[in-house]
């Protein structure tokens, strides 16, 4: 016999220690404990021994036989979770990650639908440019220069000429410009003033409306905002209309609603007036047909606009503006 079996088992130990994978672990079993291992043979030539050492030597051999056994497996073990440890990186057994799936922003859907609902009472949709001349801002929608009703607008200005538009208006004089009557439009887009507290951003959305032909009458605009309002909100939602002043309606009237809150009872959305200021409106400022060569004598129509965040807050009670671009998720996935 060449070795004893302490130094058999001093080499086994250290090669398992130094081996580097579940392979190796395998091979070093095999080499010492398998069939015709190192520790298998020491085993069988034990026989051989003079009787009398026999019993200590073969008592020594299996306890190391099972101690390296015991040592082999736990390697072995070790390696195997090691290895599910890095798997689990890439576990198939873990479900998958869900894709973020968007929506349309609250305003977005406010603004289709009151678009919608003016689309099938027979408006068509238009649009203009959001940087504005002065000229189609104000001038034509008869603020002339200097006006004082140019300050009830807090402009942002590009140029001496050249604005942000402050409302949706312009596009009435685009449209009358480009079209004759019968005229019946809605013009969706983003406004701009210079003005920031809960109800108020300095870049809101504003839905235009202008309808011109013969023989259109007050009665008109108030059937036409009758039923929108109906359809955006509900049928026992009441109307209030208040003399008011636009320099480019006359007469002009502010629409109110009946409180969506409290139903007219009083609460703190309306101020305890169970009324809610929605819309702006008017008949057609006859000085506005002659800047786009309408006959004044033949042609009437009324004209009306609202805030899109307006409604929404209304709609959905909110009561703060400028959460519609906080882009809080926790807030927007809520529509
Ligand atoms: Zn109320």
């Amino acid at each position: 016999m060449e070795r004893t079996i302490e130094e058999i088992n001093e080499k086994a130990l250290k090669e398992l220690q130094a081996a580097s994978d579940h392979e190796a672990i395998k091979a070093l079993f095999t080499r010492y404990l398998g069939r015709k291992g190192l520790v298998t043979q020491y085993l069988r030539n034990i026989s051989k021994l003079p009787r009398d050492k026999r019993p200590e030597a073969g008592r020594k051999a299996n306890e190391i036989k099972r101690t390296l056994d015991k040592a082999f497996k736990e390697a072995l073990k070790r390696r195997l979770s090691d290895t599910f440890e890095k798997d689990k990186e890439i576990d198939i057994s873990l479900p998958g990650r869900m894709t973020l799936q968007g929506s349309l922003h609250p305003i977005t859907q406010i603004n289709r639908q009151i678009c919608d609902i003016f689309e099938k009472l027979g408006f068509d949709i238009v649009e203009g440019p959001e940087v504005e001349t002065d000229y189609y801002n104000f001038e034509a929608l008869n603020f002339p220069k200097n006006h004082p009703a140019r300050d009830m607008q807090d402009t942002l200005y590009v140029s001496d000429n050249i604005v942000l538009r402050t409302h949706t208006s312009p596009v009435q004089i685009r449209t009358m410009e480009r079209q004759t009557p019968p005229v019946r439009v809605v013009a969706p887009g983003k406004v701009f003033r210079c003005d920031s507290d809960v109800t108020h951003t300095p870049m809101f959305h504003q839905v235009e409306g202008l309808l011109v032909d013969e023989n259109i009458s007050f009665g008109d605009l108030k059937g036409i905002l009758t039923t929108f309002v109906h359809q955006m909100f509900d049928e026992r939602t009441s109307l209030r209309f208040r003399p008011s002043f636009f320099p480019f309606t006359e007469p002009s009237a502010e629409v109110d609603i009946l409180c969506v809150m409290c139903r007219g009872k009083g609460c703190r959305v309306c101020s305890q007036t169970g009324w809610l200021e929605v819309l702006g409106s008017g008949m057609v400022h006859p000085a506005l047909y002659e800047n786009v060569g309408y006959d004044a004598a033949r042609y009437t129509g009324f004209a009306f606009g609202m805030g899109v965040e307006r409604i929404a807050m209304l709609k959905y009670g909110i009561d703060d503006m400028r959460k519609f671009f906080e882009n809080d998720l926790r807030f927007l996935r809520q529509f």
